[in-house]
């Protein structure tokens, strides 16, 4: 088995806290995603289970053995970065090999592995080009040959795809999700880019400024957000955010700024909030319904911009009568809704999908 283990890991630089009190689990064969925007510590989360970084607190165990103190070359894990550090002297099949020359594996050996690697990359053509010469794409396959060639027992990942075009983004994507799935490495992978780690992993562990904000599932991180943070964080384009009071009929009305924001909750959907006079609502872009004529119990707006995205239109609609205080909402609506800069436009939503936050702490209330 080998799980990986954070215990109140902490980094200090100084008076800079990189990061706070991290409690983590990563299951055998897991993939996990360090997940959050820049400078919140994902990096030094996992540099620390490298070894590359030395943390100020806590412990972290691999298997049954605190490796807190262990030097990075003992602990048995294999690192791929974002601009891949292969060798430009070396060929390909040496830059694959090299881990295992370094542990002192015989010739045979060492190009039965390479060749084994090679075609599960599928780049065996490669093997006797230079360094120099190769795409980004194929330069990543060859950063995870060699990370792969040592059986590591746990895989580290700093953004291997962020240099990569988007269509390449996408199939090396799946190439190593298929990668992971089929050598059932424990696996760390770290991103900032939400839709990446949607799709690659068991586990995202979500984190902002230093500390981690929610564990969980793919699934449970976009329905279940625990806080305003993950909710905003998680979900493209955001979710929208409205401060608002809530009255015995179960009616919303936002408090800043005043006007027009004003919407009539389904009673099992008042019903979670009626203890919270004044919280924040969440709504994603994807549950309103915009409309082109008045409606009953709709929030009217005006149409600031729309971006055309194929199938559907974003929609930023503005809302209230205040030039400089009106709320902005963002809006996923059919392409063929026609919606035009200044129209106006109301909008229903399906509140049952609706999130309640504290509007003091951010955290989820229903
Ligand atoms: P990014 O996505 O931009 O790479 P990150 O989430 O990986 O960011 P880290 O690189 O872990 O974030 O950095 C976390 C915090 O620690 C940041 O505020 C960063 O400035 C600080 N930090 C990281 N390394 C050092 C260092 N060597 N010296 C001082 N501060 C550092």
């Amino acid at each position: 088995m080998v799980n990986v283990e954070y215990d109140a890991v902490e980094k200090r630089y100084g008076d800079t806290i990189a990061v706070k009190d991290i409690d983590l689990t990563v299951e055998d064969g897991e993939f996990a995603i360090l997940l959050g925007p820049s400078g919140c510590g994902k990096t030094t989360t996992l540099r620390c289970l490298a070894g590359l970084t030395e943390p100020t607190g806590g412990t972290i165990t691999l298997g049954d053995y605190d490796i807190t103190d262990v030097h990075p070359k003992n602990r048995n894990v294999a690192m791929v970065f974002q601009n891949f550090a292969l060798y430009p002297h070396m060929s390909v099949r040496e830059n694959i090999a090299y881990p295992l020359k370094v542990e002192g594996a015989s010739p045979d050996e060492r190009e039965e592995r390479v060749e084994e690697v090679a075609e599960m990359l599928e780049i065996p053509e490669l093997l006797d080009r230079d360094i120099d010469n190769l795409s980004g794409g194929q330069q990543q396959r060859v950063a995870l040959g060699r990370a792969i060639i040592r059986r590591p027992s746990v895989f580290l990942m700093d953004e291997p795809l962020a240099n990569l075009d988007a269509k390449l983004k996408l199939s090396m994507r799946s190439r190593i999700k298929v990668l992971q799935r089929e050598l059932g490495i424990t696996t760390l992978y770290v991103t900032h880019d939400q839709e990446e780690a949607m799709s690659l992993g068991d586990k995202l562990i979500v984190m902002d400024r230093g500390e981690i904000q929610q564990i969980g599932t793919p699934d449970e991180v976009y329905h279940e957000p625990e806080n305003r943070f993950v909710a905003g964080f998680i979900g493209s384009p955001s979710m929208n955010f409205v401060d608002v009071a809530i009255d015995d009929a179960g009616t919303v009305r936002a408090t800043k700024p005043v006007d027009g924001f004003e919407y009539r909750l389904e009673p099992t959907v008042a019903d979670r909030y009626q203890n919270d006079d004044e919280f924040v609502l969440g709504i994603r872009p994807q549950y309103f319904t915009a409309h082109t004529d008045p409606r009953d119990n709709a929030i009217r707006g005006q149409v600031k911009v729309t971006e055309p995205q194929g199938d559907d239109q974003i929609i930023d609609v503005l809302v209230g009568d205040e030039d400089d205080d009106r709320i902005e909402l963002t809006v996923k609506a059919p392409s063929t809704l026609a919606a035009d800069r200044g129209d106006d436009i109301w909008l229903t939503m399906d509140d049952t999908l609706v999130h309640g936050f504290d509007s003091r702490t951010g955290t989820r209330i229903d």
